[in-house]
């Protein structure tokens, strides 16, 4: 049995594939966090948060840095672009001059360098119309050299010598790679060292042994968030392979990815939207095209249907609910949260997938990745509530029909929903 006294860590993930509204659902919970945690990923991807200050994009700064009180923690899990998170913050404080942010950053936490982003640019260029549709953040190239064990993690920039060194044979490899492969320039391992000094005095302000001091915080009774980023089918393992992402999605990284024991996190809530929607390559067994399509895609343009780092219109389809709850059980989750219900408020009719048929085989089962593209959406229809459903703050109050929806979808996906939100804005959520 685990003490009463030690505090709650809780991991808000996405059940599928991102942008499912994690932002907004952390942006409230981080009101009462102590601690926000990015656990994994970098500028790659971003939630959108509206708040009293304005609408912002975060990409590397965890959920909770509007709010003084909270410690916001990027974990060594993460990718950190020091010059992208230099205009992050530059970002938010146009927004919100008067902040005063509280950032911690982990000192296991390795670096996006600028070769990274070069050799995703290149590797993009030479793989032509087999795009993965990278967002040319370095990021693969980044969890490659990690398990090359060739990153740089920011504790290393106060041993110049050593920095040095390891610099000078990183690059080597680097360059042999530029020259050899994608005919490119090669680097200089100092002017990367230039880059990187610039940052000195702001790392020395911001580091910290974060996994020390979140495990100390938990003993303490403190009250922690740790924040996904995409969703469980981006996940480098059990995602839609090779349409992943190339870190580790799920809660259960969450423990590595800031340093706390696997069992300090007994709250898992997955997020997940009303329908679907997925931006860049790989297959959606539920995706709409044409006018349905683009009137769902409209419908959710509060709902940010442009990718919040990409600026590229979503993908769109109607919810799937053998993907989600897929998403759900390997995210571990213990309950749901269900955002954008207000964007169905047009259809007549809304319908659900519940099985995929593939080869002619009826399946509530997740296939392997492979078997994706062969997989056919199964619907089941249920009535629309045709009605603006945003001012609604009780469940009660919502129309007989889309409370049908949601207990649904409770069903299908076989976990409570436990917050429910009808509208982009921190108020716009209704009581359960
Ligand atoms: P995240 O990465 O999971 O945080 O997702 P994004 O922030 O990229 O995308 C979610 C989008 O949905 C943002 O534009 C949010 O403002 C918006 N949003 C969140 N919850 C709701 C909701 O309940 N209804 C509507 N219409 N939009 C929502």
């Amino acid at each position: 049995m685990l003490s009463d006294s030690l505090g709650k860590i809780k991991a808000i993930v996405g059940a599928n594939w991102g942008d499912e509204g994690k932002g907004k659902i952390t942006d409230i919970m981080a009101a009462d966090a102590d601690i926000v945690v990015r656990f994994q990923g970098g500028s790659n991807a971003g939630h959108t948060i509206l708040n009293q200050y304005g609408k912002f994009a975060l990409h590397q700064l965890p959920s909770g840095i509007f709010n003084e009180n909270t410690v916001n923690v990027i974990g060594n899990g993460c990718a950190l672009n020091l010059e992208y998170l230099e205009k992050e913050i530059a970002k938010v404080m146009e927004g919100a001059p008067n902040l005063k942010f509280n950032l911690m950053i982990d000192a296991r936490v390795p670096l996006v360098l600028p070769h990274h982003i070069l050799l995703d640019e290149l590797e993009e260029v030479r793989r032509g119309d087999r795009q993965f549709g990278s967002t040319k953040a370095g990021i693969a190239p980044f969890y490659s050299d990690k398990y090359l064990k060739e990153c740089i993690q920011i504790n290393e920039i106060f041993h110049d010598e050593h920095l040095q060194y390891r610099l000078k044979h990183l690059y080597e490899r680097v360059n042999l790679t530029l020259q050899g492969v994608y005919n490119a320039e090669p680097m200089d391992y100092m002017d990367v060292y230039a880059r990187i000094m610039r940052f000195k005095d702001f790392i020395q302000t911001h580091m910290a042994d974060a996994s020390s001091y979140l495990r100390k915080s938990w003993q303490e009774g403190k009250n922690i968030l740790m924040e996904g980023q995409l969703g469980a089918l981006r996940d480098v393992g059990m995602g839609i392979y090779p349409y992943v992402t190339s870190s580790h999605t799920l809660a259960g990284f969450a423990a590595i990815g800031a340093g706390v024991p696997p069992y300090a996190i007994t709250d898992i809530l997955a997020v997940t939207k009303a329908y679907s929607s997925c931006v860049g390559a790989s297959p959606f067994v539920t995706e709409l095209f044409g006018e349905e399509a683009e009137e769902l895609r409209r419908r959710g343009g509060d709902a940010g249907e442009y990718g919040a780092t990409t600026g590229r219109p979503r993908r769109v389809g109607y919810f799937d609910a053998v993907a989600t709850r897929f998403g759900a059980e390997c995210q571990a989750a213990t309950e749901l949260a269900l955002t954008g219900l207000d964007v169905l408020s047009y259809l007549d009719e809304i319908p659900v997938c519940v099985a995929y048929e593939i080869n002619g085989i009826q399946t509530k089962d997740f296939p392997a990745p492979s078997l994706l593209d062969s997989a056919k959406p199964v619907f089941e229809t249920l009535p629309g509530f045709k009605q603006e459903i945003r001012h609604i703050r009780k469940f009660d109050d919502l129309p007989e029909n889309a409370k049908n929806y949601v207990r649904f979808i409770e069903k299908q996906v076989g976990l409570p929903i436990a917050v429910l939100s009808n509208g982009p804005k921190r108020e716009e959520i209704v009581e359960l």
